[in-house]
């Protein structure tokens, strides 16, 4: 099973998600018996915790759409109008309560249709889950087309709002011709022992076993979902045991529901959490790999351009001078024909060490061209600059790489020391560098040589 939730559930998880679902558990069976105890009237309560979970699952709705828009994935796409239907039905409970808008409520039928907007919004739910398990099941990698993307992405977010303002229609008209569930008193164990109850009940744990079922609980995400739609179970489990409004169980039973909404929020945002991180991980080595030379780990040649036009910016500010260092090896033509290209990838990866060894921590070493390298090396003049490069110089025969008949390997470096008074543009300041280069190798190579601009500004 491939899809959108990439997280794998640690030991940790798995245990923390089964503690909370055992203290759940024990919560439920300790208010049980009290369940059917009256408690106080507060009629704001229900439209609280109604909107609640409208913002809640509509939070959730949106994340797991996001992951959607990600993956294209359809299973996910329903899965994300699972939660959007619930939202919007919610709100819908809202809207329609008695004493919230008006005083009867819902289209003046008091508390009648409410219940069965409650039963909708809590029954519909989980069936949108299973069939997203399903989906998930028979058709794990069906994925909407690019192009239709966005259609997609309208269809999962107005389906739940057509779904709603459809029932809303439905139960306007025929609503007060369902059976009525609650009595004046606010009695409703028609509902709570009734074929209704059972049926939301049953869908619910049809959702939990498909999600089981299908997923295996392979993604960290899954064991959230599941541990949510057991406690969908007990919150439904508790209302039933009060069946009357206004009871211990009618008001606590609501926590239950808002521990689903939370550890499936926190799940998700722990997903969030863990694609930002490889998000930020994945860009740092792409970003390395984008300025480093593949075979020697030097900076490249982009890297060194944008290095240079900064240390000439930097230079401007600190009115120090710095110098470039461009080496190329001798005769290293040869060395390949004569030991292959792979010892020659050797003897260039050795050499940049080389050089690198020489440097300083703020130098910039870049694996200029094939056997080309070069360095900014700030704060140095020609003097010091020459040393480095003499220094290299014989660092590389110590190698004592066996070179053609010329004997050991060996390197010709240009030299060029930058005063801000010059004003020369990066490209001419490489241009000096590589003449000197050129001049050490008509010189006979295996030598340093520093650039006539430098000796004009001496
Ligand atoms: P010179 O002293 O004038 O620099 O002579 P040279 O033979 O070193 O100069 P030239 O530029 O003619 O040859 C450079 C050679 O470097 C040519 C190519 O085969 C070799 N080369 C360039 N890049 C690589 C590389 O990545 N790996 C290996 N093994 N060889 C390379
Ligand atoms: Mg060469
Ligand atoms: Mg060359």
């Amino acid at each position: 099973m491939q899809d959108g939730f990439t997280e794998a559930p640690t030991r940790l998880t798995l245990l923390t998600a089964g503690s909370v679902a055992l203290l759940m558990t024990i919560a439920a069976a300790a208010i049980f018996p009290f369940a059917g105890a009256p408690a106080a009237n507060v009629p704001v309560l229900f439209p609280v915790f109604a909107t609640a979970m409208s913002v809640n699952n509509s939070i959730i709705a949106y994340l797991i759409t996001l992951q959607f828009y990600i993956t294209r994935q359809t299973a996910i796409g329903l899965l994300g109008s699972a939660f959007g239907y619930s939202a919007l039905m919610a709100a819908l409970q809202v809207a329609t309560a008695p004493g919230v808008f008006s005083e009867l409520g819902f289209i003046g039928s008091r508390s009648h249709v409410g219940v069965w907007m409650w039963i909708t919004r809590l029954g519909g739910f989980p069936l949108l889950i299973v069939l997203a398990m399903l989906l998930l099941k028979f058709s794990p990698d069906h994925r909407v087309p690019k192009r239709y993307q966005n259609w997609a992405l309208a269809g999962f977010a107005l389906g739940p709002a057509i779904a709603t303002l459809g029932l809303y229609q439905f139960l306007s008209v025929e609503g007060t011709r369902l059976p009525l569930l609650t009595s004046a008193n606010g009695n409703y164990s028609s509902l709570a022992y009734g074929q209704a109850g059972f049926l939301m009940v049953a869908a619910w744990g049809a959702a939990l076993v498909s999600i089981l079922q299908v997923t295996r609980l392979r993604r960290s995400f899954y064991c959230w979902l599941a541990l949510g739609s057991y406690s969908y179970i007990l919150y439904l489990l508790v209302n039933f045991a009060a069946a009357a409004r206004f009871t211990v169980g009618w008001y606590t039973s609501r926590f239950f529901e808002l521990s689903a909404a939370a550890v499936i929020l926190g799940a998700l945002l722990y997903e969030v959490l863990k694609m930002q991180q490889r998000l930020r991980r994945s860009y740092e080595h792409a970003y390395e790999e984008s300025i480093r030379d593949g075979l020697t780990g030097l900076f490249s040649r982009r890297y060194f351009d944008t290095a240079l036009t900064r240390e000439i910016a930097s230079q401007q500010r600190h009115a120090q001078p710095f110098s470039l260092l461009m080496a190329d090896i001798d005769f290293f033509k040869q060395y390949n024909d004569r030991h292959g290209h792979p010892a020659g990838d050797r003897c260039i990866r050795k050499i940049a060490r080389c050089l690198s060894g020489q440097l300083r921590e703020g130098d910039v070493v870049a694996r200029y061209g094939g056997e080309e390298f070069v360095a900014i090396l700030p704060n140095t003049n020609e003097v010091t600059v020459q040393r480095v490069a003499e220094r290299f110089r014989r660092a590389v025969m110590a190698l004592e790489l066996t070179q053609d008949r010329n004997g050991t390997m060996t390197v010709s470096i240009g030299l060029y020391t930058h005063h801000a008074a010059t004003g020369l543009t990066a490209d001419a300041m490489v241009a000096h560098a590589d003449a000197a280069l050129y001049q050490a190798k008509h010189d006979g190579r295996n030598r340093v040589v520093s650039s006539p601009a430098d000796l004009a500004i001496q």
